[in-house]
């Protein structure tokens, strides 16, 4: 659902405002070895904030560096 402001709205709720938890996720890099065989690679891939509706489940996901929690998750000290 569009952001409308700075408030992240449910899809199947346009009226409801989604909750976003406070903790950093990834999406992971998925590799193949060509033989038919995958794998997860945790040390890669692509930091996300996760909003969710707190009525239908409906989750959503925003590219971390594109939000203003980003440049306080780098410098919290977990991540120095
Ligand atoms: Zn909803």
């Amino acid at each position: 659902m569009p952001l409308k402001g700075n408030s992240v709205y449910c899809i199947n709720h346009p009226d409801k405002i989604m909750t976003r938890d406070n903790i950093m996720h990834a999406i992971t890099v998925i590799q193949s070895d060509g033989k038919g065989n995958i794998s997860f690679n945790p040390a890669s891939g692509v930091p996300c904030v996760v909003y969710v509706c707190d009525i239908c489940g409906y989750l959503e996901s925003y590219l971390a560096m594109k939000t203003p929690y980003w440049s306080s998750f780098k410098g919290s000290p977990e991540n120095k």
